[in-house]
């Protein structure tokens, strides 16, 4: 039913200038599912998880977050309604400690709770906890974005190439995570090129292609035969 949607994007038409880049997508989350989103560089993943999170203005169609219409809510109204957006690449204060990042994400009555919590999810974090978060890799510093987001209780996470550029050992670890976080009932919006992998985990899956949605089912359905090939290659 409607209602069970964690993120409803309908008819959704979003560009840069006088440029459309999507083109009426509609897309939806069921709530406490994981849904994959792939497509050909270009294609306009990056701008859709924008126009969710609200970084970027809708020209036409909607976005509905748990029922309610956000579509013109700025995005730190949507982050306090427990919506999380990790962008690509270091989506942390680089200039903070790693502390300090998981105390902004923390109400203020809860920073040591919040800490232990991050550390118990990623222990590797807890060694750091003083560092610097520019300082550290791009794998520590996916997972420091991500326990930002677990210390915050967030209902949906849109996440945008987390295991880009990363070694396979840290692809599998935030996967661990993400995958925790899914059975935990946070519902997540994944891009990854890494496709496989985020087809086994996701519930449902789409393929974007120049702005518009070109496959929308299961992943199973996707990943048999020559499917992928024919929506996404050529
Ligand atoms: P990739 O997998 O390569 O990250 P993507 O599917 O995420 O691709 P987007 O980053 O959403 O694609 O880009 C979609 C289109 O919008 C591209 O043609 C891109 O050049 C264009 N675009 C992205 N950002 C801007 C911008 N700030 N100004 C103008 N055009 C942009």
């Amino acid at each position: 039913p409607e209602n069970d949607a964690a993120l409803l994007v309908s008819d959704l038409s979003v560009g840069y200038g006088q440029t459309d880049v999507l083109r009426g997508v509609s897309l939806r989350v069921d709530a406490g599912s994981v849904t994959a989103l792939v497509g050909p560089n270009g294609a306009g993943k990056t701008t859709l998880l924008r126009a969710v999170s609200g970084l970027l203005p809708v020209k036409e169609g909607s976005v509905q977050f748990f029922g309610d219409d956000v579509t013109r809510l700025e995005p730190f109204r949507r982050a306090q309604q427990g919506l999380c957006h990790i962008p690509e690449g270091r989506a942390v204060y680089r200039s903070l400690t790693v502390r300090e990042n998981l105390q902004l994400q923390a109400s203020p009555d809860r920073e040591t709770e919040a800490i232990e919590r991050a550390v118990a999810a990623f222990p590797i974090l807890g060694d750091r906890l003083g560092q610097q978060a520019g300082t550290m890799s791009g794998g520590e510093q996916q997972m420091l974005a991500m326990a930002a987001a677990y210390v915050r209780d967030v209902r949906l996470i849109v996440v945008d190439e987390p295991s880009l550029g990363l070694s396979p050992v840290m692809v599998d670890k935030i996967y661990e995570f993400l995958g925790a976080m899914a059975t935990g009932g946070t519902a997540l919006l994944l891009i990854d090129q890494f496709v496989d992998r985020a087809m086994a985990m996701a519930d449902a899956a789409y393929v974007m292609r120049r702005g518009e949605i070109v496959f929308d089912g299961e992943p199973a359905t996707l990943m048999a035969g020559d499917v992928f090939d024919h929506y996404v290659g050529g």
